[in-house]
């Protein structure tokens, strides 16, 4: 290999992966440097949401059933309600994240990806980028390095950004699994987010506001959580993480373009962070094809737009909790309300649909 390329990629984890393993299937000569090596592990959920699956198969992912779970659709849980849906047609899937990252790499791999590990990039040069005190041309760069983006910040972007931090914590339990749904178990001001990966192991994410909250803390907020598993045996470390929310008015220049967590990002709690990326790398590789990178803007702005919202939805109930429990009761004791609006996260509804949705929401939410 040269040090040149037609597209260098920074930032190998899910988003740098899905914008590689795309770009290849166009025909481009691709490279992906990361700094780190694999399997990278990062504080996740690690839920895949039905859109989520069906990007990776247009990508060509395979995850196998011995990788995870399989999962039914979402429950939402408080101290006096519960409800559930499935999801509609397709379904979710739970799997560890160094699973998904280490079937994302073999993926690359098969597709004739250059994978370059331990590698950090260290900065942009006219020409590309500067990678171990060497400059590697590129006639596209990828912003793929995650949340804390330099890239972004080295293409003057990061100031145009509005954003909201929560901080998570993430462990993994040997547990009988009780539930083959996502769960979402909300306390006062915080939630536990549960995904089952096998029919022995879940995961458990803490999210809330307080930088200083640890799971053990947490537990006298969720009661039926802590009784799953009080003789459960953790099979990893607590690992804190940041969550953001955050709108980039912008996403590329000239020919750099950033693309999963670096181009912006929803709340956890929506657990659409993959299934974002995954579809902005499809979005991003029609646009190199196309030599420009405009359509890539627009269709960046469609792909978040329908999580953002729902970002801010959640945002509201976990920032209300008197608001947080009427919804909840009404929804519990209206559950097709809840598929309706399931559907209309994973963008399964029409705006008429959507319309009748949010006046029956409105009713429910009066009565309740
Ligand atoms: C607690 C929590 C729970 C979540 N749960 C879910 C969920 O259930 N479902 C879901 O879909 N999403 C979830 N998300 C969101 C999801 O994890 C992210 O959207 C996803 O990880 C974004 O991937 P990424 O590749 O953009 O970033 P990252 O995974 O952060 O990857 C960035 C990569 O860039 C590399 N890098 C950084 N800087 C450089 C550099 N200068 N040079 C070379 N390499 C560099 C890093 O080593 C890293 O490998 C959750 C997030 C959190 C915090």
């Amino acid at each position: 290999m040269g040090w040149e390329t037609e597209v260098l990629v920074i930032g190998g984890g899910p988003a740098g992966l899905a914008a590689a393993i795309a770009a290849r299937k166009k025909g481009f000569e691709v490279t992906v440097a990361d700094g780190a090596k694999p399997p990278i592990d990062k504080p996740c959920g690690e839920g895949l949401m039905p859109t989520a699956m069906e990007a990776l198969r247009e990508l060509g992912v395979e995850i196998g059933p011995g990788d995870g779970q399989v999962l039914r659709g979402v429950r939402f849980v408080d101290a006096t309600s519960s409800v559930e849906a499935d999801y509609l047609g397709a379904s979710g899937f739970g799997v560890r994240r160094t699973v998904l990252h280490q079937r994302m790499v073999e993926r690359a791999q098969e597709c004739g990806v250059n994978l370059l590990w331990n590698t950090t990039v260290e900065g942009l040069s006219v020409e590309g980028a500067i990678l171990s005190g060497v400059v590697m041309k590129a006639r596209w760069i990828v912003g793929a390095d995650g949340i804390h983006s330099r890239v972004r910040n080295w293409i003057g972007l990061n100031g145009k950004a509005r954003q909201e931090m929560r901080f998570a914590q993430r462990r993994h339990f040997q547990v009988q699994a009780w539930t083959d749904c996502m769960e979402i178990h909300w306390g006062q001001s915080l939630q536990a987010y549960v995904t089952p990966l096998s029919s022995d192991e879940t995961c458990v994410s803490l999210i809330s506001r307080d930088p200083q909250m640890r799971l053990e803390d947490a537990w006298r907020e969720f009661p039926k959580l802590a009784s799953y598993l009080r003789d459960a045996r953790p099979t990893s470390a607590e690992r804190g993480a940041v969550t953001v929310t955050r709108r980039l008015r912008q996403v590329y220049r000239g020919s750099i373009a950033l693309t999963g967590d670096a181009s912006g990002s929803v709340d956890a709690i929506t657990a659409e962070g993959l299934s974002l990326s995954f579809h902005q790398a499809i979005a991003l590789a029609d646009a190199m094809e196309e030599g420009k990178l405009e359509s890539y803007q627009r269709a960046h702005r469609q792909i978040t737009s329908r999580p953002n919202t729902m970002g801010w939805l959640l945002l509201l109930l976990d920032r209300y909790p008197s608001l947080r429990r009427r919804a909840l009761r009404g929804l519990a004791s209206d559950p097709e309300l809840f598929a309706r609006l399931l559907a209309a996260h994973l963008g399964e509804a029409s705006s008429r649909f959507l319309a009748a949705t949010s006046l029956r929401l409105g009713w429910q939410f009066l009565t309740a």
